[in-house]
C-alpha cells in the first residue's frame, strides 16, 4: 500500500459508535487525522481509549459509522484484505510488548517487517534502533535489556515497517516517571522527523504533556475537549476536565453584585458562567458557583490573619504540597517552597492569590424548590 495521496486523511472517522451490549463505549461524530500529524488522546481508565484504538486498527468492528485509513473504508474490506491493510499500514503498539524472547532485537524488527508483507530491510531496522538510542544492541535478546530498553525495542519494531498510521496504547505505562517523560519527548521528535502519523492514548498526564502539543480528552466515550496542555489546565471546558487535569479543589462561591466571587476566604475574579454575567436578578437560580482552586492559588503567608491547619503534606523536593483544612472545615491544597516545613496539625497563614479562576455553575442541592433548572456549565477564566 502506498502512502496516502495528498489531501487524503491518514485516518478519518465519521459518526463512529461502538457499544458493548447496551453500554456505549465510544461516540465520535467526526475526526480527521492528516498524514504526518501526531494526536494524543488522554482519559481516565474506562474512557474508551482502547476501544478507539482497536476500532482504528480494524480489530474491532464499530457498530455504526465509517473509519477510513488512508482513504480506504475498513468496512468495505474483507477479513483478508483488512489484515493486509493492518499489517502494512497500521502499526499497533499494545500495552504489553510481546517481544519474541527467542529472537534477537534485530530479528524482532525484521520479523515485523516480514509480517507486514514487506521485504526485510536491515538498514531501516538498524536506523530506527539507533534513533531510539538502541544502536549496538541489535544482537541482544529482549531479556538482556531493561524494561525501558525493551520498550524502546517495541517502539522500534512498530516503526520498522514504516506504518502510515502508528497506534500507541499506553506505550510508556511500565516506565518510571522520569523515563516516561524522556522517552515521550524522544518519541515525539522521532515521529516528527519521520513524519509518521500517530495516535497515542494514555491515562497519564505527564506522559501526555511530554509528547503532545494538543491533547484530546476522552471521557465516557466522548472527546470533550481538544486543546493545548495550558488550556486544559487553565481553561477546562468542562468540570470533568478541570477535575481530571492537574490538582485542585472545588470551593463553593457566590457571585456578588460587582461580579466578583466570594469564596469565604477571599474575593476573586474569573469569567463567570454566561447567565451570571447578566447581573444578579437571577441570583436565586444561577449565582451559586464552584471555583477551582489550584495548589498555586493558595499562598503561604506568615503575616496573613487567615489561618489553615495542615492536614497532610507531601514533600516534592523544591516544594511541599500541603493539604489544608480551611476555617470553614473545607480542604484546599497549597504548594509551598519546601523550606517552609510545617508539621501536621500546625496552623499556618495563607492568602488566596489567584488572578483568574475557573468557575462553574453549582448544581442546586437535591430537593424541592425553584432551583432545579441549572446544569453544570463551563466558564473558563
Ligand atoms: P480505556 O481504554 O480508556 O480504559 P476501554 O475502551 O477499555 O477504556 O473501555 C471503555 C468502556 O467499555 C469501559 O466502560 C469498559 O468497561 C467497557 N468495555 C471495554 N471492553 C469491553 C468488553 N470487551 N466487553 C464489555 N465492556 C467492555
Amino acid at each position: 500500500m502506498t502512502a496516502p495521496a495528498a489531501g487524503v486523511a491518514a485516518l478519518e472517522v465519521e459518526g463512529l459508535v461502538h457499544r458493548y451490549g447496551a453500554r456505549e463505549a465510544l461516540a465520535l461524530p467526526h475526526w480527521r487525522v492528516d498524514a504526518g500529524e501526531a494526536w494524543l488522546v488522554l482519559g481516565p481508565s474506562g474512557g474508551g481509549k482502547s476501544t478507539l484504538l482497536h476500532c482504528a486498527a480494524g480489530r474491532l468492528r464499530a457498530e455504526r459509522g465509517r473509519i477510513a485509513v488512508a482513504g480506504t473504508d475498513l468496512a468495505t474490506l474483507g477479513a483478508a484484505a483488512r489484515d493486509r491493510l493492518r499489517g502494512r499500514a497500521i502499526g499497533l503498539l499494545p500495552q504489553r510488548l510481546h517481544l519474541l524472547s527467542a529472537l534477537s532485537v534485530l530479528d524482532n524488527l525484521l520479523l515485523a517487517q516480514g509480517a507486514a508483507g514487506l521485504p526485510r530491510d536491515r538498514a531501516r531496522a538498524l536506523a530506527v534502533l539507533a534513533a531510539l538510542g538502541m544502536g549496538g544492541r541489535e544482537g541482544d535478546r529482549p531479556e538482556q535489556l531493561s524494561v525501558g530498553q525493551q520498550q524502546r525495542v517495541a517502539l522500534a519494531r512498530a516503526l520498522a515497517p514504516r506504518p502510515h498510521l502508528l497506534l500507541l496504547d499506553e506505550p510508556f505505562s511500565n516506565l518510571d516517571v522520569d523515563m516516561r517523560e524522556r522517552l515521550g519527548m524522544e518519541v515525539r521528535d522521532i515521529l516528527r522527523a519521520q513524519r509518521t502519523t500517530a495516535i497515542l492514548v494514555t491515562h497519564d498526564q505527564s506522559e501526555a504533556f511530554a509528547v503532545a502539543d494538543e491533547i484530546g480528552i476522552l471521557h465516557e466515550g466522548r472527546l470533550v475537549q481538544w486543546d493545548s496542555p495550558y488550556n486544559l489546565y487553565h481553561r477546562p471546558a468542562e468540570r470533568f476536565v478541570a477535575d481530571f487535569i492537574g490538582q485542585g479543589v472545588f470551593i463553593p462561591g457566590t457571585v456578588l453584585e460587582d461580579h466578583r466571587i466570594d469564596i469565604g476566604i477571599g474575593r476573586l475574579t474569573g469569567d463567570l458562567p454566561p447567565e451570571c454575567g447578566r447581573g444578579c436578578e437571577h441570583c436565586e437560580h444561577i449565582c451559586d458557583v464552584e471555583v477551582l482552586l489550584r495548589p498555586d492559588d493558595i499562598v503561604h503567608d506568615d503575616a496573613s490573619p487567615l489561618r489553615a491547619t495542615v492536614l497532610h503534606k507531601a514533600f516534592r523536593g523544591a516544594d511541599i504540597l500541603y493539604t489544608l483544612t480551611l476555617p470553614d472545615g473545607r480542604q484546599a491544597l497549597s504548594l509551598v517552597p519546601s523550606h517552609h516545613d510545617h508539621a501536621i496539625g500546625e496552623a499556618i497563614g495563607i492568602r488566596v492569590e489567584a488572578d483568574h479562576v475557573v468557575v462553574f455553575r453549582r448544581d442546586p442541592p437535591p430537593g424541592p424548590g425553584p432551583r432545579t433548572q441549572r446544569s453544570s456549565g463551563p466558564s473558563p477564566a
